[in-house]
């Protein structure tokens, strides 16, 4: 039988009710797999807890300790595959991170809950289930870091949050999931895994990096200007604009960001539209103002790529390049 290490950091699918709402990151995985019988015939399962926190209160540095431990699990010859419950809120970011920082072709499936595990119509249970039935399939190696939630499969670099409460709200906005789960013994993958990923990725180092501060700018009408010079001045060694449409800004930041990229700073254009790319040189002159386009990746998700590309010290000349690829 195969083996699955399941590595726990928190979110809903650990919540527990505290009459008028809920806790996230309480119960313990241990105690969460108590309540799934049926893994026995699935596969063998290890756990780990990693930490367990809402995934609000996630950050890199804890996030870089999860990377290295799931390197190090899934180097063992003895582990198959691994699943790691999540809290839903910013687990783009988290699957995105491994997707980079992770080498290995094994199956890394996260997974998560929208309602805590003490209701009694808890989702966790079966995603769970699910995200382990994904882990021990043949089919999913290769395929980067997943996402298995309510019977659908998403890669790492495509989904996002959708919905802020129902359970159905992960999904991949560019080209819809990668697959489903049909039928408990049955998976479909419907099309391969875009862009470079885990063993295929040049950003695994195999130990923490410091990573440097990016902000983030969302865009609007008569946006300001002042903040994002102040978030420089405050240590950001690089920014992403959420642009309007296809990552425009107006003058002024326009102005802003001309004299932030002649310092060096990376600057790159996103867009708070949930579809489609970012193309250079339509609108804004790229190639004068010297701003960087995030393709199609989500604004949270380029954040995470700059810091990562910018942390490992890839040049500036370079990172057009790498946002294409990743
Ligand atoms: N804020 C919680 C978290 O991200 C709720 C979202 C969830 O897990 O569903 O951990």
């Amino acid at each position: 039988m195969k083996k699955v290490v399941v590595v726990a950091t928190g979110g809903t699918i650990a919540g527990v009710s505290n009459g008028s709402g809920y806790d996230s990151g309480i119960v313990s995985v241990d105690q969460l797999l108590k309540v799934l019988p049926d893994f026995r015939l699935i596969a063998t399962i290890e756990t780990a807890q990693s930490c367990n926190v809402g995934s609000q209160d996630m950050n890199f540095l804890t996030l870089q300790k999860v990377a290295i431990e799931v390197q190090s699990i899934l180097d063992r010859s003895d582990v198959d595959g691994i699943v790691i419950t999540h809290g839903t809120d910013t687990m783009e970011e988290s699957a995105f991170f491994l997707n980079l920082v992770v080498q290995s072709s094994k199956p890394i499936v996260f997974t998560g809950a929208m309602k805590p595990s003490t209701a009694i119509d808890s989702d966790g249970p079966a995603n769970l289930l699910d995200a382990i039935r994904v882990a021990v399939s043949h089919d999913s190696f290769g395929r980067g870091v997943l996402l298995v939630m309510h019977r659908v499969i998403h890669c790492a670099r495509a989904f996002v949050k959708s919905h802020t409460t129902s359970v159905d709200t992960f999904i991949s906005p560019e080209n819809g999931p990668v697959g489903h789960i049909i039928a408990d013994d049955t998976i479909s993958f419907e099309y391969d895994t875009p862009k470079v990923h885990t063993y295929l990725s040049n950003f695994h180092r195999g130990k923490s990096v410091i990573l440097p501060r990016i902000d983030i700018f969302y865009g609007c009408t008569d946006m300001n200007s002042d903040l994002i010079r102040s978030s420089v001045s405050l240590g950001a060694q690089g920014i992403v604009i959420a642009g309007v449409g296809n990552g425009n800004v107006n003058e002024a930041v326009l102005g802003v960001i001309s004299e932030l990229t002649r310092q060096g700073i990376p600057v790159v254009r996103g867009s708070r539209v949930p579809m489609g790319k970012i193309v250079r040189n339509l609108e804004i002159d790229d190639d004068s103002v010297g701003t960087l386009v995030a393709d199609s990746l989500a604004v949270a998700k380029s954040r995470v790529l700059l810091m990562v590309a910018v942390g490992i010290g890839i040049p500036l000349t370079d990172l057009q390049q790498i946002f294409y690829d990743y």
